[in-house]
């Protein structure tokens, strides 16, 4: 199980790391943006992507937009603080298969995870 971890901010990039570390999950790559997140799918294949949404150069939407564009199928979870609704719409509507809103609580990554892949 190879997942990436695409936020701008270092500590949160940790935390999810921290926390899937805890599930079982250690084989994971950082982006610390969208540029770097698309970049990292087209050498590596990974089996989810965990996406911030704002970040500079490239935000999340442009960067779903553009990985389902190269034809990447891979699961990618919206982690965000933007809760309204239009904008998680918005981003389904790029690609995105699921979402989860800043701040969570570890269990639920977790299960949110496991929601997608099933249990490991
Ligand atoms: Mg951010």
């Amino acid at each position: 199980m190879k997942v990436l971890i695409v936020d701008d901010s270092l500590v949160m990039r940790k935390l999810i790391t921290t926390v899937l570390a805890k599930a079982g999950i250690t084989d994971v790559v950082h982006a610390q943006n969208g540029l770097e997140a698309v970049s990292s799918t087209q050498t590596a294949q990974f089996d989810l992507i965990l996406m911030d949404w704002n970040m500079p150069q490239m935000g999340g939407i442009e960067a779903v937009t553009q990985i389902r564009q190269s034809g990447i199928k891979t699961p990618i979870v919206m982690v965000t603080t933007e809760a309204e609704k239009e904008r998680i719409i918005k981003a389904l509507q790029a690609g995105a298969t699921n979402y989860l809103i800043k701040p969570f609580e570890p269990e639920a990554l977790i299960s949110k995870i496991q929601s997608i892949l099933g249990p490991s």
